[in-house]
């Protein structure tokens, strides 16, 4: 029985049925993980002891007639930047390289309650800067399709882990598109919730008004599942939404009839490959088959995106990494004085993508700049939103693009930050915005790499975006598919 291959709701029907025991699915994801962890490098940290203890308590509970919840005994992994009681949370940086959390991320106590097991810590762009996974301190992560390019990022090892079978279920974050856009690279389905839905608390900030946790799944069911288990109000984060949150599984249904489905012009940008190109036009055209309306939509602001979200992300990443000085956690660099400690400490354990961001970020809020600059794109984040709120006065939800082209060669354009921000074209605008995506495979490069589509819904609209996912997603195999790799 290929495990590794299964979703986690194929998982749990194997549980319930007592067809297999908890502590084999681990131990063979464990295995899983030996094999490639060399040729994908998707975690930080491996906790196979622990895990194994985590199964064994979810067999004792079945062996006692427990009823058991969707996730329990089910293994899955824990990008870097949420924190883990007792458990190093790096952020893939060196200035977090020995930070052990005295607490757990809200998520993290939810999937506990769940009884998930943790298979480990996943592999990201350090701070969540970046889209390739390139900047993390502790390497690049590797496309499990391609092992000479990127999973993309920020949550590449989370994208990674579930596309090579090394974990059945993942959590990321998802600030300007590090859920959505490493899924689509990887061939598998990435959640952002909106914008208040899920708790940061414990989720490391990069930069707090974008910054949302989600799931990263094999198929869209367990893409519901997991956002049941991980949504809803938190008083120990006080953007958490108290909307209620409905029973994301009562969306998985086929139907679309009449659906009005929006086609941004503007998410076809010049340049685009034309294997994206294609892939989303086949996806559009079976949307219509399965009798949704298409409708053209203009977002004429998305032009500005990029650079207002490149201010705000900065300006706010600025002031969240403020506090790595040196004197309260993270790591410490002597000096001769306090000064010269606290600038050698950021001079040697910050990354250069993220000295760049804080640059970028002081610059834009220093006095005599700030209204050119941070004013000025708070405002261009409000004519977004305004946009979309057009937009879904005509539509159900936005069919787009996830980024520009497939994944592409590790190394080719790392070097140019420029370059690396304008392939976020597609995911940061929403972002802005805070609504909601869900990012599914639509097609196959010619060079055999998955490409993704996403869904945009209005905010706390997940039902429908899941609804149109999960129809989409039965005609097709994509998510059967594990890439198999070795080394
Ligand atoms: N690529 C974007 C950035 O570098 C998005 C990252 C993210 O969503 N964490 O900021």
């Amino acid at each position: 029985m290929d495990l590794h291959k299964k979703s986690a709701h194929e998982l749990h029907d194997l549980l319930v049925r007592k067809e297999i025991k908890a502590a084999e699915i681990t131990d063979n994801y464990l295995k899983c993980i030996e094999k490639a962890q060399l040729a994908i490098n998707a975690y930080t940290t491996v906790l196979a002891e622990k895990a194994k203890e985590q199964a064994v308590a979810v067999d004792e509970k079945i062996a006692q007639g427990e009823k058991i919840g969707f996730l329990a005994g089910i293994p899955g992994a824990i990008k870097d930047n949420i924190c883990t009681l007792g458990i190093k949370t790096t952020c893939s940086s060196k200035i977090l390289a020995d930070f052990v959390p005295p607490y757990d991320a809200s998520v993290v106590k939810k999937l506990k309650d769940a009884s998930a097991v943790f298979l480990g810590k996943t592999n990201l762009d350090e701070f969540a800067m970046g889209g390739s996974t390139e900047t993390s301190a502790f390497g690049t992560t590797h496309n499990p399709w391609n092992t000479n390019y990127v999973p993309g990022g920020s949550s590449g090892g989370s994208a990674a882990a579930v596309a090579a079978g090394m974990a059945a279920w993942s959590l990321g974050s998802d600030t300007g598109g590090s859920i959505r856009q490493p899924a689509s690279y990887c061939g598998v389905v990435g959640l952002k919730p909106t914008y208040g839905r899920v708790s940061r608390y414990g989720l490391i900030a990069y930069a707090s008004s974008l910054d949302q946790i989600g799931p990263l799944t094999r198929d869209v069911e367990d893409s519901a599942h997991l956002l049941n288990i991980i949504a809803g109000h938190d008083a120990m984060d006080s953007t958490c939404a108290s909307e209620a949150v409905p029973d994301y599984t009562k969306s998985l249904v086929e139907d679309v009839k009449g659906l009005k489905i929006g086609l941004p012009a503007e998410y076809f940008v010049d340049g685009m490959d034309e294997d994206v190109k294609a892939a989303i036009d086949k996806a559009v055209s079976d949307y219509r088959s399965l009798g949704a309306e298409i409708v053209d939509i203009s977002l004429p602001h998305t032009k500005y995106a990029i650079a207002s979200y490149y201010l705000i992300a900065c300006a706010e990443a600025a002031t969240n990494l403020s506090r790595y000085d040196g004197v309260s956690y993270g790591a410490r660099v002597e000096g001769d004085d306090i000064i010269s400690m606290m600038t050698n400490t950021r001079t040697q354990k910050f990354g250069a993508e993220v000295k760049r961001r804080i640059m970028i970020g002081n610059y834009a809020l220093s006095e005599g700049y700030y209204d050119a600059y941070y004013l000025k794109a708070l405002k261009v984040r409000r004519l977004i939103k305004e946009d979309y709120d057009k937009a879904f006065e005509k539509v159900d939800v936005i069919l787009a693009p996830v980024a520009p082209t497939p994944a592409y060669e590790i190394g080719s354009i790392i070097s140019d930050p420029l370059q690396m921000y304008l392939q976020d074209i597609c995911t940061v605008p929403l972002n802005l915005a805070g609504l909601p995506a869900i990012s599914l495979r639509c097609g196959t490069s010619k060079g055999g790499l998955p490409i993704g589509m996403q869904l945009i819904g209005k905010a706390f609209d997940e039902p429908t975006i899941i609804k149109a996912a999960y129809t989409y997603e039965q005609g097709k195999d994509f998510y059967k598919e594990v890439a198999e790799v070795s080394k």
